[in-house]
C-alpha cells in the first residue's frame, strides 16, 4: 500500500508518505509565528495550517519520488487537538480521498505517537502487551497497549501535561517557546540537586504537574526578591533540577504501573520523549529487567509519518471511514 498521511491537531503541519511500514516521506512546516506569543494561538495555527498544507503535502509526493494516481489510501489526525488546526487536515484529506476515489482512514493522535515505534527502520518493535507512555504537550499518560488499535488509558494527568510543565517553568526563567528543547540543553550543563522541588500529589497511577508549576513560581520569586539576576546565574542548575524533578515524578508513577500490571515492556510517544534525561533515566531501567523502547527523534514531536504508520494497521483492516467523518478535538482512546 501507498498511504498519504497528514497530521495537523496542533501547530505543525506535516505529510507523510507510507509504502507499508516504510517512511519514504516525511514533511513538516513548523509555525514559528507562535514564538512570540510564548504558545500556541488557535487562529494564527488555523491560518498557518491552511497556507501550509497544499505545499507541504506537495513536497511530501515529490520527495517519497511516486505519482499521485499510485496512492492507495488518505489517512488524517481526526483528533484530539485544536479545532481549527484538525479542520484544515480533515477536510483536505476528504476532498484529496474523494478526487482519487480511494479510501479515507481516520487515526487517532495519541494512538499515533504511540504506534510510532512501529515505523520500520530496522529496529525491534514493541511485542503487545506493552505499557505506552505518552508525554507531550498535550498530555501524559500510560495506556496498557494489547493490539494496534487496542489501548486503555490506565494512568492520566489531572491537569497539566509533561510538556507544559517544561514549556511553563521555562518562560519563568523567560525561555523561548517550547522551552523544552532548551531545558534539556542547558540541565546537561547544571547539577540536578542544586535545587529541590516538591512532588505532587495525585492518586493510583495518575499524574499532577500543576502544583509543580506553582512551587517554581514563587521559588523563583522568592530567589529574585533576594538577587534580581538569581535566575542568568543558575540557569543551568534551574534547567537541571526542574529536568531532575519532573523525571521524578514521570517515573514514580511509571514503576507503580509496572509494578501493578507485571508488564516490564515500556514504549515512550510523544514530544518529550525526546527529552535525553528522560531516555538515560529509561535505559538504566533495563537492569531491572524493563525491556525499553525509545522512538527515533523524528518520530517523537508531532508528524505525519506516525499517522501514516497507525493507518496502515487500520488499511491492513479495511477500517476506513466515511467521507461525513468529522474532527473530534476531544476524543477518547
Ligand atoms: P499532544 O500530542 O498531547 O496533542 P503536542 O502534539 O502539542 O501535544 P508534541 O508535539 O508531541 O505535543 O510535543 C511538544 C512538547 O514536547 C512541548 O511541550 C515541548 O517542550 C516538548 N519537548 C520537545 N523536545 C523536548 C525535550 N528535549 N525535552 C523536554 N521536552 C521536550
Ligand atoms: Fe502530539
Amino acid at each position: 500500500s501507498y498511504i498519504l498521511a497528514i497530521e495537523s491537531s496542533c501547530d505543525d503541519t506535516s505529510c507523510a508518505i507510507l509504502k507499508n511500514n516504510q517512511v519514504l516521506s516525511n514533511v513538516t512546516a513548523a509555525q514559528a509565528i507562535h514564538e512570540q506569543y510564548g504558545g500556541v494561538v488557535p487562529e494564527l495555527a488555523s491560518r498557518a495550517h491552511q497556507s501550509n498544507i497544499v505545499p507541504t503535502v506537495d513536497v511530501a509526493i515529490k520527495n517519497a519520488g511516486i505519482d499521485k494516481n499510485e496512492l492507495t489510501a488518505i489517512a488524517f489526525t481526526k483528533g484530539p487537538g485544536l479545532m481549527g488546526s484538525l479542520l484544515v487536515g480533515t477536510s483536505f484529506a476528504k476532498s484529496l480521498a474523494l478526487s482519487l476515489n480511494i479510501p479515507l482512514i481516520d487515526v487517532h493522535h495519541m494512538q499515533a505517537h504511540i504506534l510510532a515505534h512501529f515505523i520500520d527502520h530496522g529496529q525491534r518493535v514493541p511485542e503487545f502487551p506493552f505499557l505506552g507512555v505518552t508525554i507531550s504537550g498535550g498530555h501524559t499518560q500510560i495506556v496498557r497497549v494489547t493490539d494496534y488499535h487496542k489501548m486503555e488509558v490506565i494512568g492520566t494527568t489531572q491537569d497539566d501535561a509533561i510538556g507544559e510543565a517544561f514549556d511553563k517553568s521555562g518562560k519563568l526563567m523567560g525561555l523561548g517557546y517550547p522551552a523544552g528543547p532548551q531545558i534539556d540543553k542547558l540541565a546537561q550543563l547544571g547539577n540536578p540537586s542544586a535545587f529541590e522541588f516538591p512532588i505532587p500529589k495525585a492518586p493510583g497511577l495518575n499524574f499532577s504537574f500543576s502544583g509543580f508549576k506553582t512551587a517554581v513560581l514563587y521559588f523563583l520569586q522568592k530567589e529574585k526578591s533576594k538577587n534580581p539576576n538569581f535566575v542568568e546565574e543558575n540557569l543551568a542548575d534551574l534547567c537541571a533540577s526542574i529536568q531532575h524533578t519532573l523525571i521524578k515524578i514521570l517515573f514514580k508513577k511509571l514503576e507503580k504501573a509496572v509494578k501493578e500490571t507485571g508488564i516490564k515492556r515500556v514504549a515512550i510517544g510523544g514530544g518529550v520523549s525526546a527529552n535525553s534525561g528522560i531516555r538515560t533515566a529509561l535505559q538504566a531501567k533495563q537492569q531491572q529487567g524493563w525491556d525499553i523502547f525509545i522512538p527515533p527523534f523524528e518520530y517523537t514531536t508531532d508528524n505525519a509519518a506516525m499517522i501514516g504508520i497507525s493507518a496502515y494497521f487500520k488499511y491492513l483492516n479495511q477500517e476506513f471511514c466515511g467521507l461525513d467523518v468529522s474532527a473530534a478535538p476531544r476524543l477518547s482512546m
